[in-house]
């Protein structure tokens, strides 16, 4: 069966296509310098445009040039562009970095062997195919398999994973069909695999700056949101989640506890073991008191090595209690710093439980709690205080 579309029609379309994705990128590029994805995204277009220009330039060029050097080229693009969605899902690690290395090498080899020993159009088709499936398989596993993925990843896996069913549905074809097979065949199955090729690339290329996109996106909201070191609250993201929290049990009229943490003579253990030990105390630090709260109790770094917690629904008695298991639980433990060289230290907390109202500020509960916290060291440190507001 033939189709009214020429396969010479959709070949100059895809190298357009691949160009102005190209183009596009560069002008996108000019912002982001600093940016890898994209430069190994825009990289990956430039090596498919020039992989297609020299494919479909058979017979005009020197047949060497247009099928081992086209094909080599195809074979960089696709691992390129499957590097720069590995970036973004953060799995280029330098083994999946030497498995690509080699894979691309190996996969360029075999290709020009093949075209080497058995130069038969239909072969060619089916070896490229066959290759460009394989280097897929990867990562649309990872996308389609990690349960953090995004919708939005899982859908451009789904379009790569139909971009591999066609590709080994053409191998095959390339196979049954032999002689009656090669690039420019006005069969059917040429003439969808092409189409189909098409929109998968534009899918793809809008499907990369939405990842993109997305990826900047988590970053900053986590920059924003989270202390860099400890990974827990920052200051503000903290104090918005108290004062939304405060309100509503001022509205069920049931208490809330504040919490103030200060690490007792933290600046000695700088002093003594450094600063990068000081911030592993810090970090070590934090994961305990986070192991140790229920899911809707709030805890931030206020600064320096100054903690809040705010216990929501939780009288004196109850926040005396969390504070007495968290003094315990830091006291018990030790900061593996070297192989051996270990850090103990303790803490000190000030805590004021009130039944918030209307007029209940997180500035007052702070200021209160400060007071308790000062009693805690005055009285001698790795201790509690509580005060009623
Ligand atoms: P105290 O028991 O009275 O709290 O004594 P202290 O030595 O802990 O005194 P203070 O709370 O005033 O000391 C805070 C120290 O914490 C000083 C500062 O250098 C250190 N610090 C603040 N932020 C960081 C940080 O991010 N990393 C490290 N390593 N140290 C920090
Ligand atoms: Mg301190
Ligand atoms: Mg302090």
């Amino acid at each position: 069966m033939n189709l009214n579309i020429d396969i010479e029609t959709i070949i100059i379309v895809l190298i357009l296509g691949h160009l102005f994705s190209g183009i596009l990128g560069i002008a996108y590029m000019i912002q982001r310098k600093k940016d890898i994805t994209t430069y190994t995204f825009l990289f990956s277009r430039l090596f498919e445009t020039v992989a297609w220009i020299l494919i479909g330039l058979r017979n005009i060029i020197n047949n060497f040039i247009s099928i081992s050097i086209g094909n080599s080229f195809l074979i960089i693009g696709t691992t390129l562009q499957i590097i720069a969605f590995l970036i973004i899902k953060n799995c280029y690690t330098s083994i999946v970095k030497k498995f690509y290395g080699i894979s691309t090498i190996v996969s360029i080899c075999i290709f020009n062997l093949v075209a080497l020993f058995y130069n038969i159009e239909s072969a060619r088709v089916s070896a490229i195919s066959i290759i460009v499936s394989i280097l897929w398989f990867f990562p649309i596993y990872v996308l389609l398999t990690d349960k953090n993925s995004s919708v939005l990843q899982r859908v451009i896996a789904v379009i790569y994973a139909v971009e591999i069913v066609l590709l080994i549905f053409r191998a095959y074809i390339g196979i049954k069909l032999g002689e009656l097979m090669n690039l420019m065949s006005h069969n059917i199955y040429n003439v969808l695999f092409f189409i189909c090729l098409y929109l998968i690339m534009l899918m793809g290329n809008v499907g990369f700056i939405l990842l993109a996109k997305e990826k900047s996106d988590f970053d900053l909201i986590k920059a924003a949101t989270y202390d860099e070191l400890t990974n827990i609250f920052n200051r503000g993201t903290f104090l918005l989640h108290a004062k939304e929290s405060i309100s509503l049990f001022s509205r069920r009229k049931e208490p809330v506890s504040f919490l103030l943490i200060d690490l007792d003579n933290f600046k000695r253990i700088n002093d003594v073991h450094g600063h990068f030990a000081g911030d592993m105390v810090l970090k070590d630090f934090a994961a305990i008191i986070e192991g140790q709260l229920r899911n809707y109790d709030l805890f931030g770094r206020f600064g320096g090595e100054e903690f809040t917690i705010l216990l929501p629904g939780t009288n004196e008695k109850e926040a005396l209690e969390a504070a007495e298991r968290l003094r315990k639980s830091t006291e018990d433990t030790s900061v593996n710093i070297s192989v051996n060289s270990i850090i103990k230290y303790t803490i000190s907390i000030g805590i004021v439980t009130t039944i918030p109202d209307e007029n209940t500020s997180i500035e007052t509960l702070y200021k209160l709690s400060d007071d308790a916290l000062y009693m805690a060291k005055k009285n001698g440190r790795n201790r509690i205080e509580i005060i009623k507001a």
